[in-house]
């Protein structure tokens, strides 16, 4: 069948009269770009573009079992499987979804909903979830905001900068996208082709890491005497023990392939993310005036610093794990945490700072709230399924302090029949 292009099906509804040609309801809307939109005319074919105001959308993140949960309530196929999910999951969809077509939250993705989502059977339908609401926008990866912050860190360090707790990077550098813009009608997804390498990957770290929480649960809830601040120092000072330890024998392994040693795997001279890590913080220092050849030593004395100590992703992971680690040792909790704990921990760390709220499991939410005051500048606000009508108040209030200007605008650009949840996605 041959394919018919028909210029005139990208105009689409709401139409109001042409200013050119004068013709009545023709004139549609063409493209919606990142502070404008265009209008073209389905008769005489001209357009006219017009500007929008700048908006500074409120950053919501969500759980991946939040978008699995608002993804089968809306979805048939789990209702034939008699899966009921309760309707709180529906309201919340409704809710989420209808602030963001009105162009006032953004839900970034990030790399924990991809590999969370890629090891299901439904991974197609948990990332149109995912983007409906993100619009595709996404937080960089993890080890990729470590690394900036922690070369950003590195040179106030050198320059003898003081570093406040609230030292942040820019959001622009910490979210990929233009968050704050008009978006577009379209989601253009990207699929990374053949996932079984990566699943196999997952699927072996996640075993692993509920090997590894069973055994340092156990070795807490056998400890005596736990202190909450001497655990913490403890867990600030192994991050950086541990980076130059690892990156240490990596420098010995390239060593032994260098001198021809074929026992070591060649795929080590690729590196890993504690080497890029380690290599971008001393070319930083470099880039500050320190000699090359003394950068190295400079660089692990860095990672040894008080001042690395005050990387806010790591101050974050380090104080919920050693609230943790008090629920193992003072509370003596039975109950061992799900090998995923390791993955929410790194996220949850790495992304709290940039945002508005978050919605997270209950565990984390509450290890969370029990550090708050330690992590001390933040307001970003934490929810959970314990205070989920404090969070549905605050998505209301949201929508009720929106301008009637910025209604009448959305409006215009997008329709007003089209500002409702879109339930009917997976049908
Ligand atoms: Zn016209």
């Amino acid at each position: 069948m041959e394919f018919m292009f028909n210029p005139k099906d990208f105009i689409n509804s709401p139409y109001g009269d042409c200013p050119f040609c004068k013709d009545k309801n023709s004139f549609g809307v063409l493209m919606i770009h990142t502070n404008s939109y265009t209008r073209r005319c389905k008769t005489c074919m001209k357009s006219q573009s017009y500007r929008l105001p700048n908006i500074r959308k409120t950053i919501i993140y969500l759980d991946q079992f939040v978008i699995s949960n608002m993804m089968k309530v809306i979805n048939p196929k789990w209702k034939d499987k008699g899966i009921v999910t309760q309707s709180f999951w529906r309201e919340m969809f409704e809710k989420l979804d209808i602030l963001s077509k009105y162009q006032l939250i953004i839900c970034p993705d990030s790399i924990t909903h991809f590999d969370e989502s890629v090891v299901s059977s439904n991974y197609k339908q948990l990332k149109r979830m995912y983007e409906l609401l993100s619009y595709g926008i996404t937080f960089e990866e993890f080890s990729t905001l470590e690394r900036f912050i922690t070369c950003e860190y590195a040179r106030k360090w050198v320059r003898n900068e003081v570093i406040e707790n609230d030292s942040l990077l820019d959001l622009k550098s910490v979210i990929r996208g233009d968050f704050n813009k008009w978006q577009d009608r379209f989601i253009i997804s990207v699929d990374l082709g053949n996932n079984d390498l990566i699943i196999d990957e997952i699927e072996t770290h996640n075993e692993r890491c509920r090997d590894d929480i069973t055994n340092l649960f156990e070795a807490w809830r056998s400890s005596d005497n736990f202190n909450f601040n001497e655990h913490y120092l403890y867990e600030l000072d192994q991050s950086g023990k541990m980076i130059v330890k690892i990156y240490m024998e990596y420098l010995q392994q390239c060593d032994r392939i260098f001198k021809g040693d074929t026992s070591v795997n060649p795929e080590i001279l690729m590196g890993n993310n504690i080497s890029i890590l380690v290599h971008s913080v001393k070319s930083s220092l470099v880039s500050e005036g320190i000699q090359s050849e003394n950068s190295l030593e400079k660089t692990f004395e860095f990672f040894l610093s008080d001042h690395y100590k005050k990387l806010p992703p790591l101050r974050i992971s380090s104080l919920m794990w050693t609230a943790l680690a008090r629920r193992a040792a003072v509370v003596k909790q039975k109950r061992i945490p799900k090998g995923s704990i390791f993955n929410d921990i790194k996220t949850i760390s790495n992304i709290f700072s940039y945002c508005d709220a978050i919605f997270i499991d209950k565990e984390c939410a509450s290890l969370l709230e029990e550090v708050k005051s330690e992590i001390g500048y933040n307001d970003t606000r934490i929810f959970s399924m314990n205070t989920l009508d404090e969070f549905f108040l605050y998505l209301d209030n949201i929508k009720e302090n929106m301008s009637k200007e910025h209604e009448n605008q959305v409006y215009e650009v997008y329709g007003k029949d089209r500002i409702k949840p879109y339930t009917e996605m997976y049908l």
